[in-house]
């Protein structure tokens, strides 16, 4: 009986392997997908940097499915090294506007029933449709709403990309980010497995794994999409005061759901149903008594 015991339980455990590992795999083509969405054109050559570039929306239209168009002629600069914030309600189109940059769909792909649109994104003057795809991501670091945690060690996550950095560099990005403190107190330290199977983070926590693992990637395009889960007042500002160091000397793109992460932007686009409605910084935004200064006076009066 004791024989039979062990199998049991050991299959028991296998299959939760196998399950978990199946969970990975469905993430991971899922991704693969979106890879091959886009394929770089003949003898493309890796985008050209020096410095935090100059990032251009041209009149950018897409849409993901053919019958219904997402966003209608989107225009906007980001200096090199600015930050321009983007709000607006949610199904604006923000995110989408973070996926172009990062290349996850081409603006003027017409496949049939497939992503299509048009214009152009410039990075320092260069169409990412023809560069490669993998300098474009090489430049970019992206805070994700909701990042996805490897199931390993929290040092593992935050090396993600760079394992040869090594337990040092973690423990600065980490800093950094202020989640050092935080890995200390666990049992393991930074060898406490997280994901799944391991330590559930909260949404701000794995935020901060995202920024510190942007830090150490350091490049000079950074594009934050602000989780919408809710942070009482001293977690929100410890996160601004995070993403201040992330974007330091970088050129940023951050999609806001709470307005005081935008103040300081050297830009700020109001989206409404793929349209910019508003543009300007804040205080002109503010004077101008449209969108934004409503959505301001609601923020400020704490009722949203
Ligand atoms: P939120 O603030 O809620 O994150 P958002 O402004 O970032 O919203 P997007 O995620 O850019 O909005 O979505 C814009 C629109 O595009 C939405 O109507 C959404 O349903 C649609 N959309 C997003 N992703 C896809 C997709 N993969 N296929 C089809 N439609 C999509």
């Amino acid at each position: 009986m004791i024989q039979l015991y062990i199998p049991l339980g050991f299959l028991g455990v296998l299959y939760r392997e196998i399950k978990q590992s199946l969970t990975d795999l469905d993430k991971m083509f899922v991704l693969l997908e979106k890879e091959r969405e886009i394929a770089d054109q003949p003898g493309a050559q890796d985008l050209v940097l020096d410095g935090p570039p100059s990032v251009q929306f041209e009149n950018v239209r897409f849409s993901y499915e053919p019958a219904r168009e997402i966003l209608h002629g989107i225009s906007f600069h980001i200096p090199a090294g600015k930050t321009v914030a983007v709000v607006g309600p949610s199904g604006s189109g923000k995110s989408t506007l973070a996926r172009l940059l990062y290349r996850f769909y081409d603006v003027s792909n017409h496949e049939p029933g497939g992503p299509h649109g048009g214009g152009r994104i410039l990075i320092n003057g260069q169409d990412i449709r023809e560069v490669t795809q993998s300098s474009v991501r090489q430049a970019i670091g992206i805070v994700p709403q909701d990042t996805v945690l490897f199931n390993d060690t929290i040092e593992y996550n935050i090396l993600y990309g760079r394992p040869e950095a090594g337990h040092e560099a973690a423990v600065a990005a980490a800093q950094a980010a202020h989640i050092h403190s935080f890995i200390q107190k666990l049992p393991l330290g930074y060898a406490t497995t997280v994901g799944e199977r391991g330590l559930k983070l909260s949404g701000g926590e794995k935020q901060r794994v995202a920024i510190a693992r942007t830090l150490l990637k350091n490049p000079p395009i950074v594009i934050f999409d602000e989780a919408t889960s809710a942070l009482d007042s001293a977690n929100e500002r410890a996160i601004q005061a995070e993403l201040k160091s992330a974007a330091r000397n970088k050129t940023s793109l951050v999609i806001a759901h709470r307005l005081s992460t935008v103040v300081d932007a050297h830009e700020i686009l109001v989206l409404v149903n793929g349209e910019i409605v508003e543009r300007g910084t804040h205080s002109q935004l503010v004077s101008a008594g449209g969108v934004y200064a409503g959505m301001w006076a609601l923020q400020q009066s704490g009722t949203d």
